[in-house]
């Protein structure tokens, strides 16, 4: 087009973006009141880890999220987006062992420096609302929960095994425990038996399997019911032949293959197992089972592992079959899953099946598929079918001999039909400094007494010495250990252990409604205007832990008549992992690509939309930065569009128009649906177009696409809106709408060619891609008839207007 060329000041980001991240604060743009004309919208991304930078990693799970919360602001909603920390844990303590710096001083420094990182991000966080775990105003209100649970007996006291590290002599938290090693002295870690405090989650194990009502990623719901593990069967118990009284009582969730078992596993921790052992096999089953303490539950349920195992001499009664069964004790069960104890099928089991191989044990059909009885087994038959060389059960199918069986057990008074679950309770006890205290007190009459209400909250004491040696530090502070029991009033203990640091995060979302009420853990008021949240982004490694113990604690909650609805979170999305060179970026692996050089080179807008644009958002990416650069050039061909002067009136270009109303229509189902990436296509697409365009079209296009930008490049859109002449701010304007008929896409006739001959004339949507138009015209039944089976040596497409196929 015929534009005078015309100076246009240079793109300079790092100034832009400084000015309006100034100005923003100021105005206070991004403070987002209770109540306002527009309906509310709670908008929540999980909060970082103080880990002291904001690496590549949070980009992608911070900046897109930003860009839809932006994008529902200018929708029409009044968005709470709030920030904090999940302060407390494990890093700290590192760091105050390996730098001698105070967690509490390594935490707020690292807050800082994440703060101004989100500010150069550009994010629109209401920072008003910052919500941050480490503080005593916080964490009064997890003690206050775990009071209110203990009440209700959702608390308690239990034993568990906890990983051990003998030389450190100390607990290590799962993710301390790298391959079986201390990940501080490379010591095997064994596993000691504790008391610890427990969260009694299985109570709503059922309930936790409801998504009714809920938008979750299939993926989070199969990966929350499988982690809750719900099976149907029986619980039977076979009594131990020389020990009256004693009985080995299992779970099966196959009461109908209860005649082919034909010996029985005991888990090494099982309390039967030193009992019944004959005296010529103890030394033999003592040695294997401390081996198998040494080992992680990992290892030794690892279907790739061979299945190993010893005979205690011991052995039990198939009350079915009336036969005598040997007991043996293998590792693959595990004492924490059902009742330590199982009947082995070896004709239908493949674990028991590759067990009784090894050790010579009978295999025995009784599930038939066919209804016919077999001579040998060849392989374990899982599947259902009819129960054959089972007594009086012969003939019986499926559910219906599941069914028979368990009945008959209760009959026999030796079992019932049952349900157990994978799910255990929460383990919320650690023997670590920088968490909450737990609020109890040891005292040797009374037991544990809980602290009274009004003496919340038990502060951690500041003093502490960090060896990372000999068990949780605050047990060696006097001052805090040594107190009176609030019962009697003789001298007591505090509980050294403090709570898992997702405590802290399974109500968060609660505190952000107004973080500095002081009487309660929600100001229930101002939650009525934004509960529950409406959608939630974050990490899909969280699918199970911190997503379940959230949904638990809410429904907790809500049965202490604090929460008035069932499910903390309607709507919930995920990002993919960032990886560098194949691996999951951490700082202990050394390969934290730092986002700040970008920032400063590119801009952060540019670093946005290059994020957005990597591909899918839920399928992440493998780090790779060498397409930011053209990223970059996207920004500045914007740039200098919308600064070139106006188009000439002149006619409206339909073709422009269409491209336009399409574009907003794709960017707006995009940015609602988390496909950043295509939102980004969209708006590169529709720049070139613009570029090419003229009159009213072209002025009215560009500025439909400085407001498209806005959410994800907030910056420059925002400098360009003023510097059009725009009032307030590009963030305050109203997303533009499109208009369907506007929007449909042009009906153009393709004309399609068999060498040189005219054949067919197909009607089509303008701008399909070539390939779909070739398809269409290749099967058309009038280019059939003349290729008359001939195949085409070459096809030829214009866009929008010819496919010319050639058969020589
Ligand atoms: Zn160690
Ligand atoms: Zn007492």
């Amino acid at each position: 087009m015929a534009v005078a060329k015309q100076r246009i000041e240079k793109y300079d980001p790092a100034s832009i973006e400084a000015k309006w991240q100034e100005e923003w604060v100021r105005s206070g743009l991004h403070d987002t009141p209770d109540e306002s004309d527009r309906p509310n919208f709670y908008f929540l991304t999980m909060f970082p880890y103080p880990s002291g930078d904001i690496h590549v990693g949070h980009w992608y799970a911070f900046a897109p999220p930003d860009a839809a919360a932006r994008f529902q602001r200018m929708r029409g909603y009044n968005v709470l987006f709030p920030m904090g920390f999940d302060a407390f844990g494990i890093n700290a303590e590192n760091a105050a062992i390996d730098r001698k710096i105070h967690p509490a001083v390594w935490t707020e420094k690292n807050m800082a420096h994440m703060r101004d990182q989100f500010r150069r991000m550009g994010t629109a966080i209401d920072w008003r609302r910052e919500v941050i775990t480490c503080y005593p105003e916080y964490y009064r209100w997890n003690q206050w929960m775990f009071l209110k649970l203990y009440e209700k007996g959702l608390a308690y006291l239990g034993e568990a095994p906890v990983n051990w590290c003998p030389r450190d002599e100390t607990v290590l938290a799962n993710e301390q425990v790298i391959a079986g090693r201390c990940e501080r002295c490379d010591t095997p870690v064994v596993k000691r038996q504790m008391t610890q405090w427990f969260y009694k989650i299985t109570k709503y194990a059922d309930e936790l399997l409801e998504f009714e009502g809920l938008d979750w990623p299939e993926r989070v719901r199969v990966l929350q019911t499988n982690w809750i593990g719900r099976s149907e069967g029986a619980e039977i118990a076979f009594p131990v032949e020389g020990h009256p009284g004693d009985e080995i009582r299992f779970f099966t969730t196959r009461p109908d293959t209860i005649y082919g078992a034909t010996f029985m596993v005991l888990a090494p921790e099982h309390p039967l197992v030193a009992k019944i052992t004959v005296p010529a096999r103890r030394a033999e089953v003592e040695k294997y089972v401390e081996r198998a303490r040494q080992m992680a539950e990992i290892e030794r349920t690892s279907a790739e592992r061979e299945k190993t195992g010893v005979d205690t001499g011991a052995f039990a009664r198939n009350v079915f079959t009336g036969e005598r069964i040997p007991i043996f004790v293998a590792d693959y069960v595990l004492s924490t899953y059902g009742t330590g104890a199982i009947m082995a099928v070896p004709g239908h089991d493949e674990r028991d099946f590759e067990f009784a191989k090894k050790h010579q044990l009978e295999i025995r059909e009784v599930i038939s598929p066919d209804g016919e009885e077999h001579a040998s087994l060849d392989e374990p038959y899982i599947g259902e079918g009819v129960m054959v060389r089972s007594g009086p059960f012969n003939g019986t199918r499926g559910e219906a001999g599941k069914h028979a069986v368990a009945e008959d057990a209760q009959k026999r008074g030796i079992g019932k039909a049952s349900v157990i679950y994978r799910l255990r309770d929460w383990l919320v006890s650690r023997q670590r400094y920088w968490g909450t205290p737990i609020p109890i007190v040891h005292c040797d009459t009374d037991g544990a007494v809980p602290v009274p209400y009004d003496q919340l909250p038990v502060e951690l004491p500041r003093d502490v010495e960090f060896t990372g040696r000999g068990g949780s530090p605050l047990a060696r502070v006097a001052s805090f250990v040594n107190t009176t029991c609030p019962k009697c009033g003789k001298p007591a203990r505090r509980d050294t252990d403090t709570l898992d640091t997702f405590v802290d995060s399974s109500w968060y979302m609660y505190r952000y409604v107004d973080p500095k009420i002081d009487t309660a853990f929600m100001n229930k008021a101002v939650g009525r205007k934004w509960l529950p949240v409406k959608q939630y982004t974050g990490g899909v490694e969280h699918a199970i832990l911190h997503l379940l113990y959230m949904r638990f604690m809410t429904k907790a909650l809500r049965d202490l008549g604090e929460l008035w609805f069932d499910e903390p979170v309607v709507r919930f999305r995920y990002q993919g992992t960032i990886v560098f060179k194949g691996r999951k970026m951490s700082k202990s692996r050394g390969n934290v690509q730092t986002p700040d050089e970008y920032v400063k080179k590119y801009g952060a807008d540019t670093l946005r939309l290059f994020m957005m644009f990597m591909g899918p958002w839920v399928d992440g990416a493998d780090w790779n930065a060498s397409g930011i650069e053209g990223t970059y050039r996207f920004l500045w061909r914007v740039w200098e569009l919308a600064l070139t002067d106006p188009a000439p009136a002149g006619p409206r270009d339909a073709a422009v128009d269409g491209a336009v109303h399409r574009t907003i229509k794709k960017v707006t189902e995009d940015l609602g649906d988390y496909h950043f990436n295509t939102a980004v296509a969209a708006m590169m697409e529709l720049t070139n177009t613009l570029q090419h365009a003229t009159g009213p079209s072209r002025n009215d296009g560009i500025a439909t696409l400085i407001l498209l930008l806005a959410p994800s490049a907030p910056h420059m859109t925002e400098e360009l809106w003023h510097r059009r002449g725009g009032a307030g701010s590009v963030h305050q304007q109203r997303w533009p709408t499109y208009d369907d008929t506007i929007a449909a896409p042009r009906e153009v006739t393709i004309v399609v060619q068999v060498d040189g001959k005219v054949r067919d004339r197909i009607p089509m949507a303008a701008g399909r891609p070539d390939a779909e138009v070739q398809r269409a015209a290749l099967a058309s039944p009038k280019v059939q008839a003349a290729l008359d089976g001939a195949k085409p040596a070459k096809v030829i497409v214009v866009p929008d207007r010819i496919v010319s196929i050639v058969t020589r």
